[in-house]
């Protein structure tokens, strides 16, 4: 490392067909570590760069040819960019390229900005994180882009939704908030039938959990603020896709002048390798509480796609190899003030957004207000958990307690 001309080519297929044949725990320990990125040592080191130096005109002009991997301008990345990158392509089967951005909403704004222009239509899953919903309205309408909302689980009504100017669909499975899971093999064939891209909002899942690209989607898209940051101190976003589509991402990206701070990526990646034995401890638990849950009371339902007989369980045991700690679950007759009650009485849950970090938190919701062509009814007073790394004995007995308080 360290010629002035740059590192040399990146050598992606050799990386990534010898990682592809571990399980992911062994890949997530050194994917995206190359000598030539890291030198001797075992992380890549954080290259804050804006300039790079080049030995000669002639030197300077072939930067200019835009290739992948190689020095140009700190907006292109450095190593620790690239490293990142390439460490979530590795994780995501069938990708050839992954585009980071500063945040998750800003990966989702790059995406649709690659696919879609003036006079095209998104169609866009009903239960999509709000800031979709909103990106729709105040950013793509704008721009001439007309946005329709579909009923992720009306898998017959799909088709009709379609016209033809139609590019591209947005799905999130399981939904933001209500996590319905939905069939996303056949709503992508669909979508691919009338000559639109599915982008799937991956973050609940991650690769580990869900193979987005091998079940039919042209992009998986992530906050990688959630599990892959880990730690609540870092945002970011990314989006892997095959080659043809990774390029035209790149470009539109390095346009929008979206690069990620070579701080933030060593961060990222640092969380990367332990998001396996963290998702694993985060899902047990979440599990363990949502079977509790169930038998409480005070609890109408509890929403969690990896609980035996929660809504959308079958379609996660057949598509997805994993799940997480984050779920949700609906108070049994209660007012939105008891709710409140119960949420000021937890003393481990933070009350705060994001999740898939070392920490619970709760929130309260209410997707009524936000739905176009489903509905939810109002009096459901919906409560999202995301479960940490806490024991989760504790943090049943706070959650036992905090509804005492409610119903007192
Ligand atoms: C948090 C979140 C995002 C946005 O990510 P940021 O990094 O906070 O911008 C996108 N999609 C889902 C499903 C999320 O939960």
């Amino acid at each position: 490392m360290g010629q002035r001309s740059g590192p040399a080519q990146r050598t992606r297929a050799g990386t990534l067909s010898k990682g592809r044949n571990h399980k992911p725990a062994t890949r997530l320990a050194s994917a995206g570590r190359r000598s030539d990125w890291t030198g001797p040592v075992v992380n890549p080191p954080v290259w804050r760069a804006s300039t790079h130096l080049y030995d000669n005109s002639a030197d300077l002009a072939a930067g200019r040819a835009n290739a992948d991997g190689q020095f140009y301008y700190g907006r292109r990345g450095s190593p620790t960019q690239w490293a990142l990158a390439d460490a979530l392509t590795s994780l995501e089967p069938g990708a050839a390229g992954t585009v980071l951005y500063p945040s998750g909403v800003s990966a989702i704004a790059g995406a649709l900005l690659s696919v879609l222009k003036a006079g095209d239509v998104l169609l866009i899953t009903d239960n999509a994180y709000e800031p979709s919903r909103t990106m729709a309205r105040a950013l793509l309408a704008d721009l001439g882009i007309e946005t329709r909302f579909f009923d992720p689980l009306d898998l017959a009504g799909f088709p009709s939704r379609f016209c033809e100017r139609t590019r591209a669909v947005l799905l999130e499975s399981p939904g933001s908030l209500t996590m319905e899971v939905c069939d996303i093999p056949a709503l992508a064939a669909i979508a691919r039938a009338h000559g639109a891209v599915s982008l799937l909002d991956n973050t609940w899942a991650s690769p580990l959990g869900f193979a987005a690209l091998e079940h039919g989607c042209d992009a998986s898209i992530m906050s990688l603020t959630k599990h892959v940051g880990g730690h609540s101190d870092v945002m970011m976003g990314s989006v892997s896709t095959g080659a043809a589509l990774y390029q035209i991402l790149r470009v539109k990206a390095q346009a929008l002048g979206l690069v990620v701070s070579p701080d933030d990526a060593a961060l990222v990646l640092r969380g990367l390798r332990t998001m396996g034995v963290r998702l694993d401890r985060a899902s047990a638990s979440a599990l363990t509480i949502a079977r509790w849950l169930r038998d409480q009371r005070q609890v109408a339902q509890v929403l969690c796609p990896m609980l035996e007989g929660s809504p959308g369980h079958e379609l996660w045991q057949r598509d997805f190899i994993g799940g997480c700690g984050l779920f949700s679950f609906v108070l049994q007759d209660h007012t939105p003030d008891q709710r409140a009650r119960f949420i000021d009485a937890l003393q481990l849950f933070g009350i705060g957004f994001s999740w898939g970090g070392f920490e619970s938190l709760a929130i309260p919701f209410d997707p009524a207000r936000v739905r176009s062509v489903t509905t939810w009814p109002p009096d459901q007073l919906g409560v999202r958990l995301s479960i940490g790394l806490e024991d989760p004995d504790d943090l049943i007995a706070d959650l036992a307690r905090a509804l005492a308080v409610m119903g007192a």
